[in-house]
């Protein structure tokens, strides 16, 4: 008898169809960007990804770092002693807080010490607030740990809106994610905001009986503007954890190391770490690999040029407002987050497109009607979209207004 396949939809877990459906916008659109990219002429604005050779610096840690000096060098790691001092030591002295090397979990960036801290903290059916425009990656990762995503916007000046926050939590929340210094949209928000926040979190925690966890994911906080300051959520409230990725102010995503940090204000620390641990094995070994782990302390001391991501961010977001574009000019980050003159944002990337300029669509950070411009693309790659941009404007009916979101 000849065998029938089984239906695709019974060959799987059930969520992957739901993730699935939360992965389809970005996946689509890089599927799109693929028939363009690396062509001659083509600007590459849509990924955080490098357009300029690595950091020397970088080359050499890691080439120094896998000459082995013991036995042990490539053996299991979990976090690596010299590589959790390195990270409390750098902490300390940047937030003036006393972190504690113990706190600090090693990950595969903060990739993977936000998959940890889900695993760690969350419950199937567990609710976590976050603001919109978001990175486009908490909804399918919060959906492969059963939670909940439950989302409010920020408000018109892209700072978090504390009382739609507030009207979000209920006896099911579990944890509110606040990213800053933000992608997409580039804000750090004041330590005003963030003290606001603080307040209505330990008040919603005393309501509900337990504390509701702040996952403060902070991969940008070393690409701060000269005209910005930068705050932590974790100087304000207690229940807070940060997690981080190298891979932004190195600008080598590809290589992949982080950490989730755990705020010093924290009680029963010591518990937590635990939980922590079981949590990095159980989800596959979510540890950095040796040679990263080996090279950090060497690491922690090197930047991209932040001057220059700052100049590129003046000149284009000049050049755009110049030719009528909207847009409120970033604190941090490396991105400029712009308003399409074509509310269909979709259609507009992919008018920018056929021109040779690579953007993403707002409608994937769910807010239509915007776009996402990466300032790591190289110099010649802004100075070839710049008319492209102007002349997609003009197309689109806009006048060259040079208006600004405040
Ligand atoms: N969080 C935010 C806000 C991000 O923008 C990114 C990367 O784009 C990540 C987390 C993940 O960072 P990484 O890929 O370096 O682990």
């Amino acid at each position: 008898m000849a065998e029938t396949a089984p239906a695709t939809a019974r060959l799987t877990a059930r969520r992957t169809s739901a993730i699935g459906d939360a992965l389809k916008g970005l996946l689509d659109h890089l599927a799109f960007c693929d028939q363009y990219r690396g062509q001659p002429g083509v600007s590459d604005m849509v990924l955080g990804n490098p357009q300029d050779m690595p950091l020397p610096g970088f080359v050499e840690a890691i080439t120094r770092h896998a000459q082995p000096l013991d036995k042990d060098w490539f053996a299991y790691k979990k976090s690596g002693d010299d590589a959790r001092a390195a990270v409390a030591a750098e902490l300390r002295r940047r937030r003036g807080l006393p972190f504690d090397p113990a706190d600090i979990a090693l990950t595969p960036g903060a990739f993977g010490a936000i998959a940890t801290a889900f695993r760690a903290f969350l419950d199937p059916g567990d609710e976590v607030v976050y603001s919109l425009p978001p990175w486009f990656l908490y909804e399918p990762m919060l959906l492969s740990v059963d939670a909940v995503p439950v989302k409010v916007r920020v408000r018109a000046d892209n700072d978090l809106d504390p009382d739609a926050i507030a009207g979000a939590i209920g006896p099911r929340t579990r944890m509110v994610i606040v990213n800053t210094p933000n992608n997409p949209t580039g804000r750090i928000y004041p330590a005003s905001t963030l003290r606001e926040l603080a307040a209505l979190l330990t008040d919603a925690s005393a309501r509900y009986g337990r504390p509701i966890w702040l996952l403060s994911d902070e991969p940008y906080s070393r690409l701060v503007f000269s005209d910005a300051d930068f705050h932590s959520p974790s100087e304000y409230y207690p229940y807070t954890l940060i997690s981080y990725s190298y891979g932004k102010v190195l600008l080598t995503p590809g290589e992949r190391v982080g950490w989730l940090a755990l705020s010093p204000s924290i009680p029963q620390r010591e518990h937590l770490r635990g939980v922590i641990d079981v949590s990095q094995i159980a989800a596959g070994w979510l540890f950095p690999n040796a040679v990263l782990q080996h090279a950090l302390a060497d690491l922690e001391g090197l930047s991209i040029d932040l001057a220059d991501i700052e100049r590129k961010r003046d000149s284009l977001s000049a050049a755009l407002r110049e030719a009528g574009y909207e847009l409120r000019p970033p604190e941090g980050t490396f991105y400029l987050w712009v308003r399409s003159p074509d509310p269909d944002d979709v259609r507009f990337t992919r008018v920018l497109a056929e021109r040779k300029v690579l953007v993403l669509p707002g409608s994937i950070c769910e807010v239509p009607g915007h776009f996402r411009i990466s300032l790591t693309a190289s110099r010649p790659m802004i100075d070839a979209a710049i008319p492209v941009f102007t002349d997609a404007a003009r197309r689109s009916g806009h006048e060259p207004a040079g208006a600004v979101m405040r």
